[in-house]
Formats: structure tokens, C-alpha cells, sequence
């Protein structure tokens, strides 16, 4: 992703996923992560959203929405998820492209669509990737495979963040929201799962970290 693509609205939605509560100001260092960028680009970034309103910028701390940021925020998070459902429920997509597609519905679809788009689907309230759609909240957030204990069975409940080759390699390997997995071995480097038709699987730490589960 270049800078030129990158939008006040992804930067907005993008605080809006990455921050750990509404109060809680984001450290810049996590969205320069999360879009491989300069500190100097997004510290710029930052002071302009602030500017129109949007943010308010912590010097050291980081950042929070303002309610109209919020408000642009969350309308861009869940026109995303909905058209992810609509991608992966009506039209059968593999959940990876789903969300790349929906990377792009979400800026180009008019809110009144996507509402239209709700009532078809019934209104769900998470995302193929257990995130929840705003005004939904957070459920029960659970832990990272990468830190559950070793001998016990979970359930997989949400991939976060989405990764777009993590969700591919994981739909490669048959594994999706509320896949049973038993973790055999947890290493600094790896987790190591049986799933529940006997396969012994080892993921690398970078894709166990962001299947988020809870005990089965
Ligand atoms: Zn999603």
C-alpha cells in the first residue's frame, strides 16, 4: 500500500481496529507498523487528521478519535465487514479475497447501499473473521493461539489482524472461525496443533499470534 492510496478514511479505520479502547490513545509506532510507513509520514498524517477535527494527537502518547472521527471510523469498519459477509456468504469467495475486495467496496459503496446490503443479510454482527460490525461490540476477545497452553482444545473465534496471506494459508490448511484445535508444542518461533481430524500442524508464530481463541 502506497501513501498516495492511502486515505484519512483508512487512517481513521485503522485507529478504530488497532486501539485497545475508545480512551486508550494508539502509539503512532503501531500504525506506522500497520501501513509501513515513516514516522515522519504518519506523525504528518496525525497532525492533519487532528486539524480537521477528527483526532486528538497526545504528543509521545499517541492518538484517539474525536466523536466525529468515531463516527467516519466505524461507518467505514462496517461498510467493510458487510460487504466481506456479503463476499464470502452470497458469493462464495475464500475469505483472503474477500477482504481485499472489501479493502476497496468499502470506500466505493454508498452508505445507503450498504444498509440495503445489512437488511439482506440479516443484520449479522461479525465479520467471516469473528470482527465484530459496528455498532456491534467486541465479544469476548480471548487469548492468541500463540500463548494458549499446551494440551488443551480451543476454538478459533477471530483472525486478528487479517493478514491477507495468513487468511490464504489457513484456508489452505482447512482452518477457519471455530475450527477445534488442540495445541500440542508452543515454541518462540512456533505453535504446533492437531486438528480434530488427526492432521499435526505447525504454524509459524507470526500467523498463531493473530488466531485469537477461547477455551472449547
Ligand atoms: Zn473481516
Amino acid at each position: 500500500m502506497s501513501t498516495a492510496t492511502v486515505t484519512s478514511e483508512d487512517y481513521l479505520g485503522a485507529i478504530y481496529r488497532l486501539r485497545e479502547t475508545p480512551e486508550t490513545p494508539l502509539p503512532l509506532s503501531q500504525l506506522q507498523e500497520h501501513f509501513n510507513f515513516t514516522r515522519v509520514s504518519v506523525h504528518e498524517m496525525a497532525l492533519k487528521l487532528a486539524q480537521c477535527g477528527w483526532l486528538t494527537y497526545y504528543p509521545y502518547r499517541g492518538v484517539t478519535l474525536t466523536a466525529e472521527g468515531e463516527r467516519i471510523a466505524a461507518a467505514l469498519v462496517r461498510r467493510h465487514r458487510l460487504w466481506e459477509r456479503f463476499l464470502t456468504d452470497m458469493l462464495d469467495l475464500p475469505w483472503d479475497e474477500a477482504h481485499a475486495i472489501a479493502e476497496r467496496l468499502e470506500h466505493a459503496a454508498p452508505e445507503a447501499v450498504t444498509e440495503k446490503l445489512a437488511g439482506l443479510l440479516g443484520e449479522p454482527t461479525s465479520c467471516p473473521h469473528g470482527g465484530p460490525i459496528p455498532p456491534a461490540l467486541p465479544a469476548q476477545p480471548g487469548v492468541p493461539l500463540s500463548a494458549a497452553g499446551p494440551g488443551r482444545t480451543f476454538a478459533i473465534v477471530r483472525i486478528f489482524p487479517e493478514v491477507p496471506e495468513t487468511l490464504h494459508q489457513l484456508a489452505v490448511l482447512g482452518i477457519g472461525l471455530h475450527t477445534a484445535v488442540q495445541v500440542r508444542q508452543q515454541t518462540p518461533e512456533a505453535t504446533g496443533i492437531v486438528l480434530s481430524d488427526g492432521r499435526e500442524v505447525t504454524l509459524p508464530v507470526a500467523i498463531s499470534a493473530t488466531m485469537w481463541v477461547t477455551p472449547a
